[in-house]
């Protein structure tokens, strides 16, 4: 058992891993995760395994980007602006920590609306970033 999953990961080349894959669809503006096959378990960031039961039947899905905060914290470093960082709990029932903004510059709170941006990172791939959503 062991050595299958060893064999496995030695497998996976630089374009199937599952940062590349994620990389590539941020690419093209979209916030993608993996459903894992065996239990549907929403896995996120992007795995090789479910954490939840171990399978590799994991399918790459778009999420619609829509989130809400689960929970958030200023960082004011010296000589900078402050920013929000925050764990988002995404619509498809993942979540992640990306920093949050608000358009015009109020806090972030838990349980606010936030949906998903690209920022271009030059030569990397875009990075997600959350903005507050007023409406949905
Ligand atoms: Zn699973």
């Amino acid at each position: 058992m062991i050595d299958n999953v060893h064999t496995d990961v030695e497998s996976l080349s630089a374009e199937t891993a599952p940062g590349t894959v994620f990389d590539q669809y941020a690419a093209e503006g979209v916030l993608a995760y993996q459903r894992c096959g065996g239990c549907r378990h929403a896995v996120f960031p992007p795995r090789v395994l479910c954490p939840s039961c171990g399978c590799d039947d994991l399918a790459w899905q778009p999420s619609a980007g829509h989130g809400t905060v689960y929970s958030a914290t200023v960082i004011a470093p010296r000589g900078k602006e402050p920013y929000t960082v925050a764990l988002i709990d995404l619509d498809e029932g993942f979540r992640m920590m990306s920093t949050v903004t608000a358009g015009d510059g109020s806090a972030v709170a838990i349980d606010d609306h936030v949906r998903v941006e690209f920022r271009p990172a030059g030569e990397d791939a875009p990075l997600p970033v959350f903005v507050l959503e007023t409406a949905r």
